[in-house]
C-alpha cells in the first residue's frame, strides 16, 4: 500500500472505531483466512470488529479462530445492516467490485457513505475506496495482510491466531504453494508462521483432509462427467441441480473439483459448471496452466473475471446451452 494512504490509515485506526470487515458472497479460504485474521489483529488494537461474509461459509473452514463472531448477512439481515450503518471503517478483502457481494448486499454496500479500504489481488479493482492496496503480484490477500500490519508497524502483533488465519488463505489460494504467483516472500512469511508455532501440517490436514463422504461422492460423480477435447487442449466438467441434491451436497463441497480438469496431460484450459436452481444460474469455473488469461476469457464470454489462470463467471441459460456456448466459444480463442 502506497506510504501515504498507510499514514492515513494509521491515524485512523489511532484512536478505537467499529469496524466492519467484509469479502465475496461464497468465501473461500483466502476470503476467510484474510477477514478473520485481519479481525483478530484489529481486535487486539481495542478496536470493535466484526467480520460480515454476504452468505454462508462453507463447512470445512468453520474450525478457522473467530467463526462463531461472523454474522452472515443473508441469515442474520437486520444486525448485518445495521453493523454496516454503523461502522466508521469498512475493509473489503479479497474481492475489488463490489457487485461481488451479490444482491442485496450489493445495494447496500453502495448506499452507505464510509470510508472503504479494499485490500485484494484481482485485476481491474473498481474505485469505490478511499484507501485501495490493489495488486495482482500477490498470490493471496491473506499475503497482503500481513503487509498491510507490517506497514503499519504492527508486525509484532502477528500472533498464532492471526498466522493461523492468514496462512490458510495463503495455502489455499497458491495451490498448496504450487501456483506461479507462489515467492520467495510467500515461504519467508510462511517460515514466520511457523516459528510464530502456526501448526501448520495440522492446519493443512483440517484444509483438505477433512472430506464429508458425500463430498468425495460429488467429486467421483463430476470425475465421470469429465470430457476432454485434445484438440483445444481443454476438458470440462458439470454437477446438474439434480445430482447435487440426490448426492446430499452442502457448501463448498465443490471447492477445488475444477482443478482435476487441468491435472490431465497436455490438458491447459478446463471448465467447471454447476447448476443453482435457488438462484437460477450456471456457476462456472475457469482454470488455466501457462498464458492462456482465463480472467480475459470469463469477462468477454460469462460475464466473470478473476486472474490469469483462476476466474469465476455465470450463465442464467441452462446447463446444456451454457456448455454448448462454451464449446462453441473455443473455436474462436486460441489456447497454446
Ligand atoms: P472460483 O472458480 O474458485 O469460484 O473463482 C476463481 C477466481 O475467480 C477467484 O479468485 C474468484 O475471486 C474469481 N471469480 C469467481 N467468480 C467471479 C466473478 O463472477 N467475477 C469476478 N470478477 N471474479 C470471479
Ligand atoms: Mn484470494
Amino acid at each position: 500500500m502506497i506510504k501515504e494512504d498507510i499514514e492515513a490509515i494509521k491515524i485512523l485506526l489511532a484512536s478505537p472505531k467499529k469496524i466492519v470487515i467484509t469479502t465475496h458472497r461464497n468465501p473461500d479460504g483466502d476470503a476467510m483466512g484474510s477477514t478473520l485474521g485481519l479481525y483478530h489483529f484489529l481486535l487486539q488494537k481495542g478496536h470493535q470488529p466484526t467480520v460480515i461474509s454476504p452468505n454462508e461459509f462453507p463447512d470445512f473452514l468453520q474450525w478457522l479462530p473467530g467463526t462463531e463472531n461472523v454474522t452472515v448477512f443473508e441469515r442474520e439481515n437486520d444486525t448485518a445492516v445495521k453493523l454496516l450503518k454503523d461502522a466508521e471503517i469498512i475493509f473489503t478483502l479479497d474481492f475489488n467490485t463490489l457487485s461481488r457481494t451479490g444482491d442485496p448486499m450489493q445495494s447496500v454496500l453502495e448506499n452507505l457513505e464510509k470510508t472503504y479500504i479494499m485490500i485484494d489481488h484481482h485485476q481491474k479493482p473498481d474505485d469505490y475506496a478511499q484507501y485501495t492496496f490493489s495488486d495482482t503480484n500477490y498470490g493471496s490477500t491473506c499475503e497482503m495482510i500481513y503487509h498491510f500490519i507490517h506497514q503499519l508497524g504492527e508486525g509484532n502483533t502477528i500472533n498464532k491466531t492471526i498466522a493461523t488465519c492468514l496462512y490458510t488463505g495463503i495455502v489455499t489460494d497458491s495451490g498448496s504453494f504450487r501456483y506461479p504467483s507462489t515467492t520467495g516472500t510467500t515461504h519467508r512469511i510462511v517460515a514466520d508462521f511457523i516459528d510464530i508455532g502456526i501448526d501448520n501440517s495440522k492446519i493443512h490436514g483440517m484444509l483438505f483432509d477433512n472430506n464429508s463422504e458425500n463430498r468425495i461422492h460429488i467429486l467421483a460423480r463430476a470425475l465421470q462427467n469429465m470430457k476432454v477435447l485434445p484438440k483445444y487442449k481443454t476438458s470440462y466438467s458439470y454437477l446438474s441441480q439434480e445430482e447435487l441434491s440426490e448426492l446430499g451436497h452442502s457448501k463448498g463441497d465443490t471447492e477445488g473439483v475444477v482443478n482435476y480438469g487441468l491435472s490431465i496431460k497436455d490438458i491447459v484450459f478446463t471448465a467447471f459448471f454447476t447448476e443453482n436452481k435457488d438462484e437460477g444460474i450456471i456457476k462456472i469455473s475457469f482454470r488455466s496452466k501457462d498464458g492462456f488469461d482465463v480472467n480475459q476469457y470469463a469477462r468477454e464470454y460469462f460475464n466473470g473475471g478473476g486472474h490469469i489462470n483462476a476466474a469465476g463467471g455465470r450463465s442464467t441459460e441452462s446447463l446444456e446451452s451454457t456448455i454448448q456456448k462454451f464449446i462453441a466459444t473455443l473455436a474462436n480463442i486460441k489456447i497454446d
